[in-house]
């Protein structure tokens, strides 16, 4: 694994990315670390959907394109919302978008890509997939309702003025890569895959859609236990001030969740093209 994990590091070094683009760098890591994971004959396969074959290149793209009209639709399979600290996630009750349409939620995005991709492949279908699979890991893409994932909560990250799911979106990753990693987001990754720890049954039913059920508890649970609550216990409420220990033990989280979501979408892209 270590030896497997350092190729990955030695290819993303050759990966070049603005540093004003940290927001996307979640998403980035997913794919590029999925990519170079994938088999042979996938890559083959993907090569026929998306330019080059690259992941990483449209990792970001659902995210470009959801505020655009003709793919307004797309907005709410971004997240999964549940009712404030239920603390788990049932598809029957939380999987609907404003309208109330069934499985319009990440869940169900991640099972209708899938299928998608498993009968008549198109570009957009592994786009989407390839994005929300990174989506469903951050815990707060599945939050509560109530303040829609921490888009509703105002805090201070350090000194600077955002909310709870930008925080865990980007917040978090951006300072630990400035004061863990010398402001280059590259050596965070290298950390990531040398401090590579087991991570628990990554396969999952994809066949019967349970995918995204399992990872969508996971991170609504991960949701409760480390994003809506500071260190000392409490609960994040508008005009809490986040500090570097927050920072510091909340980053182990998305570390894993990324190293997760890149080995799940490996999972899922294997099982799709393998024949
Ligand atoms: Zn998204």
């Amino acid at each position: 694994m270590i030896k497997t994990l350092f190729l990955i590091f030695v290819s993303l070094s050759s990966l070049l990315i603005p540093t004003t683009q940290w927001g996307p760098i979640g998403h980035q890591a997913v794919a590029k670390i999925s990519q170079d994971l994938i088999s042979y004959s996938t890559q083959q396969a993907i090569n026929k959907l998306i330019p080059d074959g690259n992941m990483t290149a449209v990792a970001n793209w659902a995210d470009e394109v959801r505020s655009l009209p003709a793919f307004k639709w797309s907005e709410p399979l971004h997240f999964i919302n549940t009712p404030s600290w239920v603390c788990n996630y049932n598809r029957e009750r939380d999987c609907y978008n404003e309208e109330g349409q069934y499985l319009m939620c990440v869940d169900g995005a991640i099972q209708n890509y899938t299928n998608r991709l498993l009968s008549n492949p198109q570009s957009d279908d592994l786009k989407f997939l390839i994005h929300f699979v990174g989506d469903i890991a951050q815990p707060l893409h599945c939050g509560f309702s109530e303040d829609r994932g921490g888009n509703t909560i105002h805090v201070d990250l350090l000194k600077k003025s955002t909310n709870l799911h930008a925080v865990w979106d980007s917040g978090i990753i951006e300072n630990v890569i400035n004061v863990n990693f010398g402001g280059n987001w590259l050596n965070w990754i290298q950390y990531l895959e040398y401090n590579f720890q087991p991570l628990g049954n990554i396969t999952c039913d994809f066949k019967n859609g349970v995918c995204g059920q399992i990872w969508g508890d996971e991170s609504t649970n991960l949701a409760c236990e480390y994003a809506y609550v500071n260190v000392d216990g409490s609960k994040i409420v508008n005009g809490t001030h986040l500090t570097e220990t927050y920072i510091q033990s909340r980053i182990k989280i998305i570390n894993t969740q990324i190293l997760k979501a890149a080995l799940r979408l490996t999972f899922l892209l294997n099982e799709i093209f393998k024949n």
